[in-house]
């Protein structure tokens, strides 16, 4: 995606709770004329309305875009805002940044 500063919209299709304080969120960029990719290791900027952005690592693997999953510990504002999210609601995300793992 080549836009580092200009978030890109996804909506959430899927919500996993994995236990009480953290949920997997499965977005979908739903701007197909955005290019994206990723590498193992990186992470994204989540921006949300009146909140602001956070640093949230890509826990899905590359071969399942379009779709990319992102755990999500409650812990401030902005997790706690993600969390009273539902299916069908949208987000901005930018990146990927960071390092990659060698896989
Ligand atoms: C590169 C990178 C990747 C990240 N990947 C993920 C990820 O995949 N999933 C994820 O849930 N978070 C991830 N984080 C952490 C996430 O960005 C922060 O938790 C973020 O600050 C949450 O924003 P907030 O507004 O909800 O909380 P804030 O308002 O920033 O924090 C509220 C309070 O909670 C405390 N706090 C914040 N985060 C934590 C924490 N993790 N553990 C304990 N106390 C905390 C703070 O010290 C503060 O007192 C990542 C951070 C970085 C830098």
């Amino acid at each position: 995606m080549n836009r580092t500063f200009i978030p890109a919209p996804a909506v959430i299709r899927e919500i996993i709770r994995e236990n009480d304080r953290i949920s997997t969120f499965r977005l979908e960029i739903t701007d197909k004329t955005i290019p994206f990719t990723f590498h193992p290791g990186q992470f994204l900027m989540i921006s949300v309305p009146h909140c602001g952005e956070a640093a949230i690592s890509i826990s899905s693997s590359p071969y399942t875009l379009p779709l990319i999953d992102l755990s999500i510990m409650r812990t401030g504002e902005l997790t706690t805002a993600i969390h009273a999210m539902k299916e069908g609601t949208q987000l901005g995300i930018r990146g990927p940044f960071g390092t990659v793992f060698p896989m």
